[in-house]
C-alpha cells in the first residue's frame, strides 16, 4: 500500500494529503499492470535512434495509471460529477474502433455518438488539471472549473483541447505543457498532451494557433448544460501515436524545437 504523500491539490489548491487516482479512471479499464516509462529517457532513445520502449528501463506498477496530485475530496467529487459520463462514452468508443479496419489508421473517420458532452469535458479538463503543473491549472481557471459542475467557461487563460481516436492496443502517455516551435512557420506552441486508449487529447495553450484541422476541438463541449445527454458526430482523426509526443499528422519531433 502506498503512503499518501502531502501536497497541492491541483484541484482545490489546498495542502493536503493527496490520494492515488487512475489516470484514466479505472472504470475504463484502467487496472491491470503496466509498465512506466520516463518521458526524457524515451525522447534520447528515440533521438540517438533506438527503439525506445525496448531500450529503456521502465517500472512496474499494479492496478492501473495512478497519479497523487489530488486530494480525496476533490478525487470523490470528479468520481461523483463525470466518471460515469467518461467511462460510458469511452467504453462506446473501444466497441466502436473495434470494428474499424487498420486501415484507417491516419484517417478521419466519422461516428454518431451519444454522449454528455459537458460531463466529459470536465472529466477530461479534471484529468489535464492531474497532469499540468498546479501554477498552469491556476492560470488557465481549471480547479474552479471542475469543481462546479455546472458552469461553462474556465475563467482564465484562453485554451482549447482536441480529441483524437487511438487504435485500442495504443501506449498510453502524458507530457505536461511544453513549448515548441513549429520550424515551417515559426509558430510556438505551447501544449500538453494525455493519450489513453481510445482517445488521445492535446491541451492547446495558443488557442490563436490552430494545430491541425484534422483534430476534433472539443471546446463545443462546453456549449451544453451539466447531465445533458445528445447524440453528435464525432469527426476525428484516427491515429497510430508514436510512444513519443507529438505524433500527429504534419508535426513531428524532426519540424520541433523543444524548450
Ligand atoms: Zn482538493
Amino acid at each position: 500500500m502506498n503512503k499518501k504523500p502531502i501536497g497541492i491539490c491541483h484541484i482545490c489548491g489546498q495542502t493536503k494529503e493527496l490520494t492515488f487516482e487512475h489516470l484514466p479512471p479505472r472504470s475504463t479499464g484502467n487496472k491491470g499492470n503496466i509498465k512506466c516509462y520516463d518521458h526524457d529517457d524515451l525522447l534520447q532513445a528515440y533521438l540517438s535512434g533506438k527503439q525506445p520502449l525496448t531500450s529503456c528501463k521502465y517500472s512496474q506498477s499494479q492496478g492501473g495509471y495512478q497519479l497523487a496530485t489530488i486530494c480525496e475530496n476533490c478525487n470523490n467529487t470528479m468520481g461523483s460529477y463525470y466518471v460515469r459520463s467518461y467511462t460510458d462514452f469511452s467504453k462506446s468508443m473501444v466497441s466502436a474502433l473495434k470494428a474499424i479496419d487498420s486501415k484507417k489508421i491516419n484517417t478521419i473517420i466519422e461516428f454518431d455518438c451519444t454522449i454528455r458532452p459537458l460531463n466529459f469535458y470536465k472529466q477530461v479538463a479534471s484529468i489535464f488539471c492531474s497532469v499540468l503543473e498546479p501554477e498552469t491549472v491556476s492560470m488557465l481557471g481549471l480547479g474552479d472549473f471542475v469543481l462546479d459542475k455546472t458552469t461553462s467557461t474556465p475563467k482564465g487563460k484562453d485554451f482549447n483541447i482536441y480529441m483524437y481516436l487511438v487504435p485500442i492496443d495504443s501506449c498510453s502517455r502524458h507530457t505536461t505543457a511544453i513549448t515548441y516551435t513549429k520550424i515551417d512557420t515559426i509558430t510556438h506552441l505551447t501544449v500538453a498532451e494525455f493519450i489513453s486508449p481510445p482517445f488521445g487529447f492535446i491541451l492547446n495553450l495558443s488557442p490563436s494557433s490552430v494545430l491541425s484541422t484534422k483534430l476534433y476541438d472539443i471546446s463545443s463541449f462546453r456549449n451544453y448544460t451539466y447531465g445533458q445527454i445528445e447524440t453528435i458526430r464525432i469527426s476525428s482523426l484516427f491515429l497510430k501515436p508514436m510512444e513519443l509526443f507529438f505524433s500527429f499528422e504534419g508535426v513531428n519531433i524532426n519540424d520541433l524545437i523543444v524548450y
